[in-house]
C-alpha cells in the first residue's frame, strides 16, 4: 500500500460532509413519558385544553371588583382545585388560593398582604386594578396549540410540558443500539495486570461510558485478537444494531486488520483516513444487515485520545442522527492565555481548560496522552496550518462531554 501524502486525506470538513450525507433511518417506539428522558420526540405535542383551564389565582388573598369598596364582606373560601360556586356580588369578596379558579363576578385578586380581616370583612388597602394577579383562560398555552415540537430532546422540562398537556405515553426515537470491540494483542482487560509489553484496555470502558453519555444503547463489549479472522468474526457476530466501533488496528500496521476485514465483510467504506490530529486513521463504514438495515461501522483509531474525538467530532454526526436530533458540536471561542505554535497540515483538537473567556492549551505529548484530555474540559480546535497565536487571541473551543 502506498503512503498517502497530507493533501490526499479528506479534510475534516469533508469528513463531517460525508457522515451527514449517510442515509439514516432512526427507529420510533412508543414509551411511557417517565422512560422518555433524554430521548427526541419523534410526534409533535399538543396541548389537550388551555392553559390554565380558567381564570386563575395567582396569589393567596380575596377575589374582588375592582372599583369596589375598602371593605367588603367575604362569602366563600376558595381552594386549589375547588371551583367556588358564588358570584361576587358589589360589596362582596371572596377569600382564594394560588392556582384556585377566579369566582364569577370578581375580576381582580388582591393579595393578602395588602388585607386586614374582621370576622367575615376584610379591609383592603390601596387601590385594586382590574385583571390584577389573575392569570387568563389560555394565557400560557391555548388547547391544539404545539407545545413542544419533532425533534425536541425530552429533558426534566420538556416531560414535565408533556405530562401538562396529559401526553403519558410519546413516540420517540429509539436510542441507537451498538456494541463497542476493542483489538490488539498487546492489551489485557483493566482489572488484570499486564506483563511484558502488556497494556490495560482503557478505550472500552471510555467508550462505552462516552456513547452511553450521549444517549446510545451500549449493549456490550468485546475485545478482539490482531488476527483477521476473528476480526471478520466479531464484525459480522456484532453488526447486528444501529452502529458498531471498533478502536485500534485501523492503519497500516502489519497487524491492522480492521479495514481489510470490513471490506471482506462486503462494507461500503466511505472514509478510511483523514486530516485530523488526533485521529488520522479512522473509518467510516456501513454494513448492510440481514434484517434489511444498516449498521454503522466507525473504525477508531487505537490511540485513547484519538479514539475520544474521533467519536466527538465525527461520529457523534451520525449517532445523533440516528437518535432522530440534528448534529450540532458545541463550538465556542476563548482567549488564550498563552501562546500556540504554528499548527501542522491537519486540523488539530488540542486539549484545554477553558474558564471563563479564557482558555488555557495543555501541552501536547502525544494522543496516547489520556491523563492530560481527562484534565481538559475543552479542546482547541486550530485549523490546518493555522499560524502561531498570542495571548489574548481568540481561539475556536469546543465542548467535550465530561
Ligand atoms: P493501533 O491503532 O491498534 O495501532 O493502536 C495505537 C496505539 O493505541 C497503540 O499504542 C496501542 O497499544 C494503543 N491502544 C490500542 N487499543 C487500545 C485500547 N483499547 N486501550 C488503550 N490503548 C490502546
Ligand atoms: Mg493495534
Amino acid at each position: 500500500m502506498q503512503k498517502s501524502s497530507a493533501t490526499d486525506l479528506l479534510t475534516v470538513e469533508q469528513a463531517i460532509h460525508i457522515l451527514d450525507q449517510a442515509v439514516i433511518h432512526p427507529r420510533v417506539s412508543q414509551l411511557n413519558l417517565a422512560d422518555a428522558h433524554g430521548l427526541r420526540l419523534a410526534q409533535d405535542i399538543i396541548a389537550d385544553r388551555d392553559d390554565p383551564p380558567f381564570d386563575k389565582s395567582q396569589m393567596d388573598g380575596y377575589a374582588v371588583r375592582s372599583g369596589d369598596g375598602s371593605e367588603l364582606t367575604v362569602i366563600d373560601t376558595i381552594a386549589a382545585g375547588h371551583a367556588g360556586d358564588v358570584r361576587i356580588e358589589p360589596g362582596q369578596a371572596a377569600a382564594i388560593m394560588t392556582g384556585a379558579p377566579l369566582p364569577a363576578g370578581a375580576d381582580a385578586v388582591v393579595p393578602v398582604e395588602r388585607t386586614t380581616r374582621r370576622g367575615d370583612r376584610v379591609i383592603i388597602e390601596g387601590e385594586v386594578k382590574p385583571r390584577k394577579w389573575i392569570a387568563p383562560r389560555g394565557s400560557d398555552i391555548h388547547a391544539g396549540n404545539v407545545v413542544l415540537t419533532k425533534g425536541t430532546r425530552l429533558g426534566p422540562t420538556q416531560i414535565a410540558v408533556a405530562a401538562a398537556v396529559g401526553a403519558s405515553r410519546v413516540q420517540v426515537f429509539a436510542r441507537p443500539v451498538m456494541t463497542v470491540l476493542s483489538t490488539g494483542d498487546e492489551l489485557v482487560e483493566f482489572d488484570q495486570t499486564p506483563v511484558g509489553g502488556q497494556i490495560r484496555n482503557s478505550n472500552c470502558i471510555m467508550l462505552v461510558t462516552l456513547l452511553r453519555q450521549m444517549g446510545c444503547d451500549v449493549q456490550g463489549d468485546a475485545h478482539i485478537a490482531d488476527d483477521l479472522p476473528a476480526t471478520v468474526e466479531a464484525i459480522r457476530a456484532n453488526c447486528g444494531g444501529d452502529a458498531l466501533f471498533i478502536t485500534g488496528g485501523m492503519s497500516m500496521g502489519e497487524f491492522d486488520f480492521v479495514p481489510k476485514a470490513l471490506q471482506m465483510l462486503g462494507a461500503k467504506i466511505a472514509i478510511t483516513k483523514l486530516r485530523i490530529k488526533p485521529g488520522k486513521p479512522f473509518v467510516y463504514a456501513t454494513l448492510d444487515r440481514a434484517d434489511g438495515g444498516v449498521c454503522h461501522v466507525f473504525g477508531l483509531p487505537g490511540n485513547p485520545v484519538s479514539a475520544f474525538v474521533c467519536t466527538v467530532r465525527l461520529a457523534s454526526r451520525v449517532l445523533t442522527r440516528l437518535a432522530g436530533g440534528s448534529p450540532q458540536a458545541a463550538m465556542g471561542r476563548a482567549q488564550l492565555i498563552s501562546p500556540l505554535p504554528i499548527n501542522g497540515d491537519r486540523e488539530f483538537y488540542q486539549p484545554a481548560i477553558r474558564s471563563g473567556s479564557n482558555v488555557e492549551p495543555l501541552g501536547w505529548k502525544s494522543s496516547a496522552d489520556i491523563y492530560t484530555l481527562a484534565r481538559a474540559n475543552v479542546l482547541i480546535v486550530r485549523a490546518e496550518n493555522a499560524p502561531a497565536t498570542n495571548v489574548g487571541d481568540w481561539v475556536d473551543i469546543m465542548e467535550i462531554p465530561t
